[in-house]
């Protein structure tokens, strides 16, 4: 018998199988799927089985498989699939594609896995006579019969009950054996809540999903309306017909609100499945799922390759996250998987946001996805107010981080023994230049972007289009000489609070504060138990936190989303102030929220003011029809990187030309320009974007180009399909 094995080694250009003999040792076990060790060259690699076969042609002499990695991981017939697709969707590697598949832990490891977790038994290898013969006859060896008693009472004691002494003596002596049971590290959860009474949004939007029909439906329902017990419920059918379900959320570390919640309601049903669990953990709950153990899985982007079988139904909460595409080789998108998946078992897809992607909203307007509508919050709460705050007129006044209302509003709060939350997101990562007396920033008069500003040579510049302007001394639009650099760390804005109103306890949650595992739910639980009156920190503090006694939301620097340069920060800046203005107002008491901005005219802003995402949606549709972006058309990107600038160039013209004699004419090609990130540990990168609606040379092309430039040692190229920043 015969193996093909997919080999995993590192350069690109192997990516094809090799066939090996099957040992006979591993004959009755091996299947296509698995993961194996190889020799090959003269070392020991890892491959995936690809096939396996009776006959083998050629004549030259083949190796044998050395050994199976762990039997429990393997690929089955539909993640060989979703690989191929997988591969084909973001022209990776196909070994590429399957390491992907597999928890990330499990990927490279050049042994075999020995990651199980087991507990440690004694058991009396002799019987009862024996043994009680044994301690009549041993008088004097005290803690050795006391143990043997125990024993014979319990039939079956951890090891470490007893001294290391003692079962040594006892082992010796052949009285007791050992017995090993495997456990999974985490397992405790009990169920104790029950399913929640729906309101009429709630019931309609549970009857709408029909099981064992694939569809995708956008679930839009504001903060607050109770998407989670909906989810919960949909579950809750599926596991009941026998059938699996998992459940996709943007980042689990601050999503412990949720996962509780699972908890809580499935018990140990739920594996969970992200990033910050331990190897171990890890393996642990992908056994669970392979052994078909648990019924529903919960995680992170990477978990919608979870080895369930008999899906029923994919959830993907806050569908609009970029949490959900990978930024790095295979550049997929989960939603992407999720419909494969879908697809492939004949099941319902539910993506559920507050404020959908505008892609998402287009397809459901078109009939494309199934619209569900929860727009009223559960119960008594209603979505709070919101208040633009001009931050110039506030300058004027020498109030730079925090307006006057702003102080104010938390000043009251504090006095009523109410909670507050400020947001200070993280500056672009471009360089933005901002007028400090109107408001002004510099766009890009063709892509509707911001221009990043380039020290060395004071120019400011489009990283779409090339576009390229001198920086005056003064602000083209009220000619004051007050362009600035503007921006404030979460720092910074703490020791302002401080300074201003000492008596507030403040805690902060951003990159710095949360480094250690544990520190999002230490912060989050520490806020919730009122150890503190103010929360405030980066966007990380947006989602999915639950906290009743929060009434004021302040949002520090609204403009900071606003001017990163990307044609998606309208969108980025609607989803964001949404979500932390939704964290105000949750239960009885009415919640308020400042946004404090140099822009107060911006439409965006007002639409967020207005809760009005509808509004919001048509205006961005408007813009990204004039200006030929998705959803309308669709992108592509095409990076060169290299240490040597002039080649990175010299390189991405190449390429512009290759694809312009080789795309539709009906497909654009803007650039090249310096990437948004132009220059990381000194490698240059450059890119071109392709916007097209239908091309079908376009994969075919890029996929020639990904071949030609693998064997480039000088230069690398990037292609990334439906950036989301670009
Ligand atoms: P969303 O995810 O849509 O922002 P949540 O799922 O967080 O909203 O729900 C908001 C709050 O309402 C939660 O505290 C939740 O427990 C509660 N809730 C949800 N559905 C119901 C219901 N049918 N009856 C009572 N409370 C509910
Ligand atoms: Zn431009």
């Amino acid at each position: 018998m015969y193996a093909e094995v997919l080999i995993e080694y590192s350069a690109k250009s192997i990516d094809k199988t090799f066939t090996y003999l099957i040992p006979e040792s591993l004959k009755d076990d091996l299947q296509i799927g698995m993961k194996v060790l190889v020799p090959f060259g003269n070392k020991i690699i890892n491959g995936f089985v690809t096939n396996i076969k009776d006959e083998y042609q050629e004549d030259y002499e083949l190796k044998e498989i050395k050994d199976v990695v762990d039997k429990y991981l393997v690929l089955n017939d539909e993640l060989l699939k979703l690989g191929t697709y997988l591969q084909e969707e973001t022209l990776c590697t196909k070994i590429m594609a399957y390491q992907t598949m597999l928890p990330s832990s499990l990927k490279v490891k050049k042994q075999k896995n020995n990651y199980s977790k087991y507990l440690v038994y004694l058991e009396l290898s002799k019987n009862e006579l024996e043994i009680n013969e044994y301690i009549v006859s041993h008088p004097s060896r005290k803690k050795q019969n006391e143990a043997l008693e125990l024993l014979l009472k319990e039939k079956r004691i951890l090891k470490n009950t007893f001294s290391s002494n003692i079962v040594k003596a006892l082992k010796e002596e052949k009285l007791v054996k050992e017995t090993k049971e495997q456990i999974y590290r985490l397992n405790n959860k009990k169920v104790v809540e029950e399913k929640k009474e729906l309101s009429l949004d709630q019931q309609k939007a549970l009857e709408s999903v029909v099981l064992n029909k694939e569809d995708t439906y956008l679930l839009h329902g504001v903060t607050g309306s109770g998407k989670t017990e909906v989810y919960m419920q949909l579950i809750e059918k599926v596991v009941k017909s026998g059938q699996t379900a998992i459940m996709l959320v943007p980042e689990i570390s601050l999503t412990t609100q949720i996962i509780n919640n699972f908890y809580n309601r499935f018990g140990n049903d739920v594996a969970i499945f992200h990033s910050a669990l331990s190897d171990g953990e890890k393996y642990d709950e992908y056994l669970k799922i392979l052994r078909g153990e648990v019924h529903i899985v919960i995680g992170t982007r990477s978990a919608i390759f979870t080895p369930l079988k008999n899906i029923g139904i994919i959830i993907i909460d806050e569908e609009h996250s970029e949490t959900y595409k990978q930024e790095t080789s295979p550049r997929y998108h989960a939603i992407d998987m999720a419909k494969f998946r879908s697809h492939y078992h004949h099941i319902p897809l539910v993506l559920g946001s507050a404020t959908p992607s505008l892609e998402s909203m287009a397809r459901a307007k078109k009939g494309v996805y199934k619209y569900l509508s929860m727009p009223k919050r559960i119960g008594k709460a209603i979505l709070p107010r919101i208040l633009i705050v001009n931050m110039i007129e506030e300058m004027k006044k020498r109030n730079v981080i925090l307006s006057s209302v702003l102080k104010d509003k938390i000043v009251d709060r504090l006095i009523k023994k109410e909670q507050i939350i400020l947001l200070l997101n993280r500056r672009g990562y471009s360089t933005v230049i901002t007028c400090k007396t109107c408001g002004y920033t510099y766009k890009c008069p063709h892509c509707d972007i911001t221009l990043t500003y380039h020290k060395t040579s004071n120019n400011l510049r489009c990283h779409y289009c090339g576009y390229t302007i001198f920086k005056g001394e003064r602000c083209p639009e009220c000619h004051d000489k007050s362009l600035v650099d503007y921006g404030v760390g979460t720092e910074k804005l703490e020791q302002e609070i401080n300074r201003l109103i000492p008596s507030a306890r403040t805690i902060r949650m951003d990159a710095d504060t949360t480094r250690n595992k544990g520190a999002h739910e230490d912060i989050i639980n520490r806020f919730k138990n009122h150890e503190y009156d103010i929360l405030l920190g980066t966007q990380m503090i947006s989602k999915g936190l639950n906290f009743p006694l929060v009434t004021l939301v302040g949002i520090v620097n609204a403009d900071a989303t606003l001017n990163i340069p990307d044609f998606r920060s309208g969108e980025r800046t609607y989803a964001l102030l949404s979500q932390v203005a939704g964290r105000a107002g949750r239960s009885d008491i009415p919640g308020e929220v400042i946004i404090q901005t140099m822009n107060p005219d911006n439409f965006t802003l007002k639409c967020v003011a207005r809760h009005d995402y509808e509004r919001f949606y048509n205006y961005e549709m408007e813009n990204r029809h004039k200006l030929d972006y998705p959803p309308y058309y669709y992108l592509t990107s095409v990076k060169t990187s290299s240490k040597d600038y002039e080649l990175a160039l010299k390189e991405i013209n190449k390429i512009k030309n290759y694809l312009s004699s080789k795309l539709n004419k009906t497909s654009i090609i803007l650039g090249p320009t310096t990437a948004s990130v132009f220059k990381i540990n000194n490698i240059y990168r450059f890119q071109i974007i392709i916007k097209y609606k239908q091309d079908d040379n376009l994969f075919k092309t890029l996929k020639e180009l990904d071949r030609i430039y693998v064997s480039n040692l000088k230069v690398n190229i990037e292609i990334d399909n439906n950036p989301l920043q670009v």
